[in-house]
């Protein structure tokens, strides 16, 4: 067994807030998927609402959101990263928010690695057409 830190280099997850908690096999509408399950966590240091500053413990920890993240394949199997994200609660605009990674658009669920290969696809499968005309 790897250890967390290169299981998440290898599959190119660069957040360092986030734990990898465990790993397993799941058939989802007939197609198994590497599960990956992981907590999303950090001290905010301001909000992202008022941009008030993280002091005297302004902002605190306020439950946490299980989100999905859809991932390239992994061998043969799709990557899917299941991830509960933190949440925090601002005492001063009294907004709450979530744990942000650079993994996904904020409010997305499928990954920029996963963006990227299809805009890549779609560029190759464009410049197929054009060599065949
Ligand atoms: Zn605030």
């Amino acid at each position: 067994m790897c250890s967390k830190t290169s299981i998440t280099e290898i599959l190119g997850i660069n957040d360092t807030n986030l734990e990898i908690l465990g790993n397993s096999k799941k058939i989802i509408k007939g197609v198994e998927y590497t599960v990956l399950s992981g907590r999303l966590t950090y001290t905010p240091n301001y909000c992202p609402k008022c941009r008030c500053k993280n002091e005297k413990y302004d902002i605190v920890k306020n439950g946490s959101q299980t989100v999905k993240v859809l991932f390239n394949r992994v061998n043969v199997n799709p990557l899917l990263l299941i991830i509960k994200k933190q949440r925090f609660y601002c005492k001063h605009c009294e907004a709450t928010f979530m744990a942000e990674t650079p993994l996904t658009d904020k409010g997305c669920f499928i990954s920029r690695d996963v963006k990227k290969l299809i805009v890549l696809n779609l560029c190759e499968m464009k410049s197929m057409s054009l060599i065949a005309r």
